[in-house]
C-alpha cells in the first residue's frame, strides 16, 4: 500500500454491541486497537463468547506491528488470546488492563508466548510510521485511556470508553487538558464511543450511586448482596468503604469477582482494609446485619453466581426472607428476561431487590451522554470524525450530535459499519473497499476451538457428530421428572454400542434433573442449560465427538 495512504479497518464494534477492533494502515504498518468479544444472545445456544474475524489480520500479518489497549473490559480485550494466535504481536496496555490481559493468557496456557508492554499515560511510544501517546480519561474501570496516534497524514484520536466524570473515586482526572492541545495543534480524524449518545445530558459522576447505596447500608436488616461488574474497581471501592462505615464484613463470591479484586488491590487500586474480608465459607456463620457479599452474574447468565443463588442452588450462600439483593449494574439489551426471571427467583425467596433507574440511582453508565461527546468534538476540533463503538443507531445519533459542528472545521462525518473501511491521503477523506470481517462463535473457550461462523459450525456438528435430543417430562405439580428422559438422535451413533451409550445417557439427564433444586426445575432455561452442558461433557469423554444437543422440556 501507498505510504501516503492511511487506512482506517474497523474490525468489529461498529454496528454492532460488543467485539471492538480497529486496525489503521499506513504503509506497510499496522496496528490494531482492542480486540474484545461479544456475549452471545440466546438464539447461539452453547456458544460461550463470540470475537471478531480476524482473517484480514491474518492475511497482513508480516505487516501487523502491534496491538493497543484502551482499557480491560471485555469488550475491549476479550479476544486478545484469540488474536494473538493467529498473529503473534507485541501488546501494549496500563498496568490494570495488562494484568486482566494476563489473568486471560494464563487461562489459554499462552503467558510465556507473548510480549506484554506496560505503558502509562502521557506516554510516548513509536511503532514505524507511528507516534502513539496515550491519554488518561475516566470510565467505569481504572487505568482507561484515550489513544492519540500521530501519522505522516496527521493526527487520529481514539477515545476508548469514557465518560467525562469530574469527581472519579480515584481522583485520577480526565486529562482534557491533552486532548485541548491535540485540538489546537489540529486533529486529522476522530474515533470516538457512541454507546450513550442517545442519552441526553451528561451522565452522572460515579459517585452518584453512594447516596443510594448508604441508604441500603443504613437500612438493611439483614445481610446486603451486592452484584456488580467485577472490572468495577471504582464500584467496588465504594461498596468495601461503606461496609467498613456500617461495620459489615464482606464477602466475595465468584471467580471473576475473587480475580479482579486481589490484582486491582495488589496494583494498589483497590484500597481493602484489614480484617474486613471474610471467606465465602464463613457466611453462614455470620450474623446477617453484620455481612455484605460482593457477587458476580448481573446478567443473569444461568451458571453464574448470583443465578445459582437465586435458585437456591450455591454452596456458599442461601439467600433468606428479608435479605437485601442490589443488582448495581445495567441491564444490557438482550439480557431482560433472563435478569427478569432471575430477580423472580430472589423475590420469591423473600428477598427485597433493588435494581433498574431509580432515583438517586444504585447504578451509573461508564459511558458519556451526548453533552459529553459534543464537549469532546469540540475540544478536539478534528477535521474528520467517525462514530465508533456501538449499535448502527448509535452511530448515527453520534453523527447527528457533531452536524452543527461544521463550523468549527469539521468537514465530514462517516458512520460506518464494521467491514467498511475509511482511506485518507493528501486529498482528504473517502470510503474504501470493504475487507473481510465476521463473528467467530468460541464453544468452550479454548484456542482449539477457534471455529467457523455459527451456522457452519451447526451444520459441521451435525454432518460429522449428528444431533441428539433429550426429551424431558416434567410434572407440573410436582416438579419432577416423568419417568426415564427419553433420547433421539441422528447421525450420531447406531449399533449395540449405541443404543448401550444412550442408555447411560438417559440416566446422566436424569441424574443431572434430580440433582436439580425445585426452583431449577421450574425454570426450562436454566434446565435446558444445566442438561446440555451435563449431557456434553458426559458424550464428548464416551466417544470424543460433540453431537449438536437441544434439549427439550415438555410439562405434563
Ligand atoms: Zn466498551
Ligand atoms: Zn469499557
Amino acid at each position: 500500500m501507498n505510504d501516503g495512504t492511511l487506512q482506517v479497518v474497523p474490525l468489529g464494534g461498529l454496528g454492532e454491541f460488543g467485539m471492538n477492533c480497529l486496525a489503521l494502515r499506513c504503509g506497510d504498518d499496522i496496528i490494531v486497537i482492542d480486540a474484545g468479544m461479544m456475549f452471545p444472545d440466546d438464539e447461539l445456544m452453547g456458544v460461550d463468547i463470540v470475537i471478531p474475524d480476524f482473517t484480514w489480520l491474518e492475511e497482513n500479518c508480516q505487516h501487523v506491528r502491534a496491538l493497543l489497549l484502551t482499557h480491560g473490559h471485555e469488550d475491549h480485550i476479550g479476544a486478545v488470546p484469540f488474536l494473538l494466535s493467529q498473529v503473534n504481536i507485541p501488546v501494549y496496555g496500563t498496568a490494570f488492563t495488562l494484568a486482566l490481559v494476563e489473568r486471560r493468557l494464563e487461562e489459554h496456557e499462552m503467558r510465556g508466548e507473548v510480549t506484554l508492554v506496560r505503558i502509562d499515560a502521557a506516554q510516548q511510544l513509536e511503532i514505524g510510521p507511528f507516534q502513539i501517546d496515550f491519554i488518561h480519561v475516566t470510565h467505569s474501570i481504572v487505568d482507561a485511556v484515550a489513544i492519540a496516534i500521530t501519522t505522516p497524514l496527521g493526527v487520529v484520536v481514539h477515545m476508548g470508553d469514557f465518560k467525562v466524570d469530574p469527581t472519579p473515586i480515584d481522583n485520577r482526572m480526565f486529562d482534557l487538558h491533552a486532548l485541548a492541545e491535540y485540538g489546537k495543534r489540529g486533529v486529522l480524524l476522530l474515533l470516538s464511543d457512541s454507546t450513550n449518545s442517545d442519552r441526553p445530558g451528561y451522565t452522572e459522576s460515579e459517585r452518584a450511586v453512594r447516596p443510594r447505596l448508604e441508604d441500603i447500608f443504613s437500612r438493611a436488616p439483614r445481610r446486603i448482596v451486592l452484584a456488580c461488574f467485577s472490572s468495577s474497581v471504582p464500584r467496588l471501592q465504594q461498596i468495601i468503604d461503606l461496609a467498613g462505615e456500617f461495620r459489615r464484613r464482606v464477602a466475595f463470591i465468584g471467580r471473576s469477582m475473587n480475580d479482579v479484586s486481589e490484582i486491582a488491590h495488589e496494583r494498589g487500586l483497590l484500597a481493602i482494609p484489614d480484617n474486613i474480608l471474610l471467606r465465602p465459607q464463613d457466611i453462614q456463620q455470620t450474623a446477617p446485619g453484620k455481612l455484605a457479599v460482593v457477587i458476580s452474574g448481573t446478567q443473569g447468565e444461568p451458571m453464574s453466581a448470583l443465578a445459582r443463588v437465586a435458585v437456591d442452588n450455591h454452596r456458599h450462600l442461601s439467600i433468606e426472607p428479608q435479605d437485601t439483593v442490589v443488582l448495581s449494574s445495567r441491564i444490557i439489551p438482550g439480557n431482560e428476561k433472563r435478569i427478569y426471571r432471575m430477580i423472580n427467583h430472589l423475590a420469591k425467596r423473600g428477598a427485597d431487590v433493588v435494581y433498574g433507574s431509580m432515583n438517586p440511582p444504585v447504578h451509573v453508565s461508564g459511558h458519556a451522554s451526548a453533552e459529553e461527546l459534543i464537549l469532546i468534538i469540540n475540544l478536539l476540533r478534528p477535521r474528520y470524525f467517525m462514530p465508533v463503538h456501538g449499535e448502527f443507531r448509535q452511530l448515527a445519533r453520534h453523527a447527528s450530535l457533531a452536524s452543527h459542528l461544521h463550523k468549527t472545521g469539521l468537514e465530514k462525518t462517516f458512520v460506518m459499519e464494521t467491514g467498511e473501511t475509511l482511506l485518507i491521503d493528501r486529498f482528504g477523506a473517502r470510503r474504501g473497499d470493504p475487507v473481510s470481517v465476521g463473528r467467530v462463535c468460541i464453544d468452550s473457550g479454548t484456542i482449539d476451538e477457534v471455529v467457523e461462523d455459527m451456522v457452519i459450525r451447526d451444520r459441521r456438528h451435525l454432518s460429522e457428530d449428528g444431533f441428539v435430543v433429550p426429551i424431558i417430562a416434567i410434572n407440573k405439580h410436582t416438579g419432577r421428572s416423568e419417568g426415564l428422559p427419553e433420547l433421539v438422535s441422528r447421525g450420531f451413533i447406531s449399533g449395540e454400542d449405541g443404543s448401550e451409550l444412550l442408555q447411560q445417557a438417559r440416566l446422566v439427564v436424569s441424574r443431572t434433573i434430580e440433582s436439580s433444586t425445585a426452583e431449577e426445575r421450574g425454570d426450562w432455561s436454566v434446565m435446558q442449560e444445566k442438561v446440555r452442558a451435563d449431557l456434553k461433557r458426559f458424550l464428548s469423554k464416551q466417544t470424543s465427538r460433540r453431537p449438536l444437543i437441544m434439549p427439550v422440556i415438555l410439562e405434563v
